[in-house]
């Protein structure tokens, strides 16, 4: 086990850690950032991001992630592919653990998981890469002239749906209610598309197939009517969980598993902070993402000149 003393480390290489850690080395902090799979975060596996200033003709969720880690790149941000297992936290030392089994100490942390997709429980696991998809940038090219059904109602469901329509011979975007959360924009193309079917008042309740998705099985939760889909896959798109395992009792969390901070981002804990779509925050974009985590990394500047 060996130990390093940072004055911060940050967990998670989205949008949210990777603008910490552009502050966090402009301030000239001895700070690393722990990445678990891809830094880009969620962002790279969004097809086309139009909200996020700066790019008045939107810019690809690929291109946008791989331009923030650049930027935090050029300002010296040291990286490290590795993820974190778990935390022990007291309030003058700070220990994170590693995949490797390494360990590392630090003055303050910036928790910037993130989130994950969340999934439907309807046995839609067996059919993972075999039709069921949360990404429709990465799996929308397999499908190309197939029919597939998208569960969701939110601006992702609705922005990712449209995207499927690139490729695919139809999308039937199943709904639980009867109206859409999209942004109004995002209803107006979507109800302009030929392609897109509506199923409304509804929700899948199982899929079946030989090898891969063939049928999907939905339910009128109003008339309680059960009905079936031909498609070969299924994108779902209902929500994201925290990614939380290794934070485990350490923080106070909401009923949902986000971890509660007040306006600094300050968690439960002084001197560890949670920003982005990890922490309680009633809007998980890109923006607000970034937003928390200047303030985080300012507030974890100060938190460690006044130790
Ligand atoms: C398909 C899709 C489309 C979207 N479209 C838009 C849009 O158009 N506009 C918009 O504003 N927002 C959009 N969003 C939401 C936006 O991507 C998120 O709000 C944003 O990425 C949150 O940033 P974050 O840094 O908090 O978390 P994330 O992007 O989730 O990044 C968290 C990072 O932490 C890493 N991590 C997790 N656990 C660990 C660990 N234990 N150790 C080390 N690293 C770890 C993850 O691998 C990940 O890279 C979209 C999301 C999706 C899925």
């Amino acid at each position: 086990m060996s130990q390093t003393d940072y004055d911060l480390v940050i967990i998670g290489g989205g949008p949210a850690g990777l603008t910490a850690g552009i502050y966090a080395s402009r301030a000239r902090m001895k700070v690393i950032l722990y990445e678990k799979t891809a830094p880009g975060g969620q962002v790279i596996i969004s097809d086309w991001i139009e909200n996020y200033p700066g790019f008045p003709d939107g810019i690809s969720g690929y291109d946008l992630g791989e331009k923030m880690l650049n930027q935090a790149k050029n300002l010296g941000l040291p990286i490290e592919m590795e993820g974190v297992t778990s935390l022990e936290l007291s309030q003058t030392q700070k220990v994170i653990h590693l995949d490797s089994g390494k360990s590392v100490s630090a003055k303050s942390i910036i928790v910037a998981s993130g989130a994950s997709p969340k999934t439907l429980n309807v046995g839609e696991d067996k059919f993972r890469g075999k039709g069921v998809s949360f990404c429709a940038t990465c799996d929308g090219p397999f499908f190309r002239d197939k029919t597939v059904v998208a569960v969701g109602g939110g601006d992702t469901a609705v922005q990712e749906s449209i995207f499927l329509t690139r490729f695919v011979k139809k999308v039937y975007l199943v709904h639980r209610r009867d109206e859409l959360r999209a942004a109004k924009i995002l209803q107006e193309r979507a109800f302009r598309n030929d392609k897109i079917e509506f199923v409304w008042d509804s929700v899948v309740t199982g899929m079946d197939g030989l090898f891969a998705v063939e049928d999907v099985h939905i339910r009128n939760v109003k008339t309680d009517e059960i009905s079936t889909i031909k498609a070969n896959g299924c994108f779902i798109w209902v929500g994201i969980t925290p990614n939380t395992d290794f934070v485990q009792d350490s923080l106070e969390k909401d009923e949902w598993g986000f971890i509660h901070t007040n306006g600094r981002m300050e968690t439960s804990v002084p001197g560890v902070y949670a920003v982005g779509d990890v922490r309680t925050t009633p809007l998980k974009q890109i923006a607000t993402a970034v937003g928390d985590a200047a303030i985080a990394a300012v507030a974890a500047e100060h938190y460690v000149e006044g130790l």
